[in-house]
């Protein structure tokens, strides 16, 4: 008898192994946590203290249609994560979190010089988060589930500091920190504000991935690659611009999307979260689909769990819906995802043949 798949179904889903490389910090926070931290400072802004409501809030303003609108919410999340203890409790939950969820490596990014408001310098933000990772990664074990958590230091394009943070994230290297960021508007900021960051953090043999084609065009995903020399691009959604498919389905590369595409640039594509800034329009016609169906590195992502209702699982079990993937599709992003990481060819490979792997095949069947 023919050995039959698995059932998909969200809780087969959430059990496999699952590798995030786009999740920021303070887009996942719990909402019943944000409420808690602004109560403990005193924050009045929010709009209610029920955490079901905020809940909904938070979805509605990220289904407005707009990036800038999107960005909003987190005057929220930002201003209740200001203290050692704040962000050390958000991260920790964080590893907690995605481990339930089945996510077995993951990559969150934060911006540091969000996090100074109340006193704290860049040092200290960091150690902070470090720390909570480190807690929630323990937590998680002992529950059952092993998570590995790399980080990644964002700087704010519209903002002046990027080799600051660049020079954090290369200092914090060796413990924990696995690469550079930058994210906000793109619109007006281009990467290359930011080329003596960059330059830095390519020197000292460290990796860089960088928000580009999400709310802007090919010239901005261009700049990222080749003048800023991105390892990974942040969504990259608009390359699609440069692919033309003809009504006999005949496809036609151009320059730049065949650059990605030959040379194997992850994409860090965030279905749920694209469709709430307008990115895409649907689900189905996000270009996730015809990216993957033309073979490029395209990886599953989150973006920001709390302002889009998601979680890797979710992503997973609507591209299963809106597609009609497979375990196989399911495996092929996972691996996509595990082998763009930034932590060590060896540790990669271990993590591919070791968990995601054998956890696949049993499921594929
Ligand atoms: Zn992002």
């Amino acid at each position: 008898m023919a050995a039959v798949p698995a059932p998909l179904s969200v809780e087969t889903i959430r059990d496999a192994p699952k590798v995030l490389l786009h999740d920021h910090l303070d887009g996942g926070l719990r909402p019943g946590t944000v409420v808690e931290l602004a109560d403990a400072i005193g924050y009045t802004a929010l709009p209610t203290r029920d955490p079901g409501e905020l809940a909904g809030w938070f979805l509605g303003a990220a289904h407005s249609g707009s990036l800038e609108r999107y960005l909003e919410t987190f005057g929220h999340t930002v201003a209740v994560m200001q203290t050692p203890e704040a962000l050390a409790r958000v991260a920790a939950e964080c590893a907690e979190d995605l481990a339930a969820d089945g996510v077995v490596y993951a990559e969150v990014r934060f911006a540091p010089e969000l996090h100074v408001e109340q006193g704290l310098d860049l040092d200290e933000v960091v150690l902070a988060v470090l720390d909570g990772f480190r807690t929630g990664t323990a937590r998680a074990a002992a529950a059952g589930r092993t998570i590995r958590i790399g980080c990644l230091l964002t700087a704010m394009r519209h903002a002046a500091r990027s080799r600051e943070i660049a020079e954090l994230a290369v200092r914090y290297r060796d413990v924990g920190v696995v690469g550079f960021d930058i994210a906000g508007a793109e619109k007006g900021f281009p990467p290359t504000r930011h080329l003596d960051a960059f330059e830095y953090v390519r020197q000292q043999n460290a990796h860089v991935t960088i928000h580009a084609g999400e709310a802007f065009g090919l010239p901005s995903i261009w700049e990222a690659i080749q003048w800023c020399g991105a390892d990974r691009l942040g969504h990259g959604v608009r390359i699609v611009d440069d692919i033309a498919v003809d009504a006999d389905g005949t496809v036609k590369l151009g320059l730049l999307a065949a650059y990605v595409r030959d040379t194997r640039i992850p994409l860090e594509m965030c279905p749920t979260s694209n469709v709430h800034t307008g990115a895409a329009r649907s689900l189905a016609e996000h270009p996730i689909g015809l990216l993957t169906k033309l073979r490029f590195r395209v990886t599953v992502n989150t973006d920001n769990r709390l302002m889009s209702g998601c979680s890797m699982t979710s992503e997973m079990a609507a591209l299963v819906d809106t597609f009609g993937y497979g375990w196989a599709d399911l495996r092929w992003f996972t691996v996509n995802a595990m082998k763009s990481a930034f932590i060590g060819f060896d540790e990669r490979l271990a993590l591919i043949n070791d968990v995601i792997k054998p956890a696949y095949a049993a499921l594929v069947r």
